[in-house]
């Protein structure tokens, strides 16, 4: 029950967070991923204070200075950039960056135009149906088309998900090779004026598309019912406008306006008249082959905050830091186990810190599961590093 906590007592709470269950030890071998290209001291982390100053170009050499740090400074946000060819500073303009993790942000207030239980702030089991599939799409292909084993999923502490690229390969990779990377996994294009915002073209689909496709078709009835995609006027004109053809649309429109507002059925009447339609105009099949898949990535694939990809030394926050305003820990976890989280049942601050609270001993339960996903990456991690190091000689330690 966060609600019966007040944020005025993160000061005193944090520092015994970050001292008895903030994972240090697991936190600073993953940023230092076994010291190559550089050691951890060059990695920068930023923290945010309780009056909102903002600390940039902060570094710790190992665990005993990431401890003291902490309790010196108590960040209320703590977040992590790049790896410099040098300590990070803020005076040093020379500095280089040489690594860092390839990243992706998703976050649920992206997907406003197209879910309908919850808008902004605020985040429920329907639409975190929304974040599952992005973790499904995302982690499947960094995986089965760019090889990437070492993934770490993080909850964002509200109403988001970040993924964390560890493999060397990943963490080297230079700015064009990241545009690309998120170009590729980027299919929703156009802004509020654009209604159609998917085009996929008259070829056969790629691979990764169909892939993409029959993961989106898992959900995609329940999806139609928790958020009556088409339900309303409104969202039915807003479906309406994404139907190239002007005669097909019509038709539908005809139809779905006299049917129950079942979002379900009136999906299934429009398969049904976009089916037979085509089958009677060997043009319009020409026009619009993929516009059922178009519309089912309009509406459910991930959208993603491309920029935070892009960039080298966009600072994202840390695995197992503090949402200051909702109190709970970015937790790890599993992608094959999105699906079952439940959001109240994310550990807080406030409950793993108060042997009262009747979470207590849930949230500590789900607390150090989230420690244990974390070290199975990073165990995992360290040992691709020292296969990877021990291939291409002893070379890979000089700094
Ligand atoms: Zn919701």
């Amino acid at each position: 029950m966060v609600g019966q906590y007040d944020e005025n007592l993160l000061s005193d709470m944090l520092p015994i967070y970050y001292a008895k269950l903030f994972p240090q030890n697991v936190f600073c071998r993953w940023l230092s991923c076994g010291n190559y290209p550089q050691p951890l001291g060059n990695r920068e982390l930023s923290f945010t204070l309780s009056d909102d100053v903002y600390l940039r170009y902060l570094s710790i050499n190992n665990q005993k200075e990431l401890q003291t740090l902490f309790q010196k400074k108590c960040p209320y946000k703590l977040d992590i950039g790049a790896v410099y060819n040098t300590k990070p500073s803020i005076g040093r303009h020379d500095s280089i960056i040489l690594a860092r993790e390839l990243v992706f942000d998703i976050d649920l207030t992206d997907y406003d135009e197209v879910r309908t239980c919850c808008k902004e702030a605020k985040v429920c089991g329907k639409c975190w149906k929304f974040m599952v599939i992005a973790c499904e799409i995302i982690h499947t292909a960094l995986r089965d088309d760019f090889g990437f084993q070492n993934i770490l999923w993080v909850f964002s502490g509200r109403r988001g998900i970040h993924c964390w690229v560890s493999d060397h390969e990943a963490r080297t990779l230079d700015s064009p090779g990241r545009s690309a990377i998120a170009d590729y996994m980027c299919l929703i294009t156009g802004g509020e004026n654009q209604n159609k915002k998917v085009n996929l073209g008259n070829d056969n689909l790629h691979s990764s598309i169909r892939r993409a496709i029959n993961i989106i078709e898992k959900y995609f009835k329940e999806l139609l019912e928790d958020q009556e995609f088409l339900s309303t006027t409104e969202r039915l004109s807003t479906f309406l406008k994404i139907i190239p053809d002007e005669t097909l649309r019509h038709q539908i429109e005809k139809v779905l306006d006299k049917m129950p507002t079942s979002s379900l059925q009136r999906w299934e009447s429009f398969v049904d008249i976009y089916n037979n339609y085509c089958k009677e105009n060997v043009t319009a099949i020409r026009k619009m082959k993929h516009l059922i898949e178009e519309i089912m990535i309009q509406y459910c694939y991930p959208r993603l905050d491309i920029n935070v990809t892009k960039g080298f030394n966009h600072l994202l926050k840390s695995p197992f830091s503090i949402h200051p305003k909702t109190g709970k820990v970015s937790i790890v976890f599993k992608p094959e186990f999105a699906r079952d989280i439940k959001l109240d049942e994310v550990p807080t601050i406030y409950t793993l810190l108060d042997d009262a609270s009747p979470e207590n001993a849930q949230h500590q339960t789900n607390m150090r599961t989230a420690v244990k996903n974390f070290q199975e990456v990073v165990f995992s991690l360290e040992k691709t590093e020292a296969l990877r190091r021990k291939k291409y000689g002893g070379n890979s330690m000089e700094f």
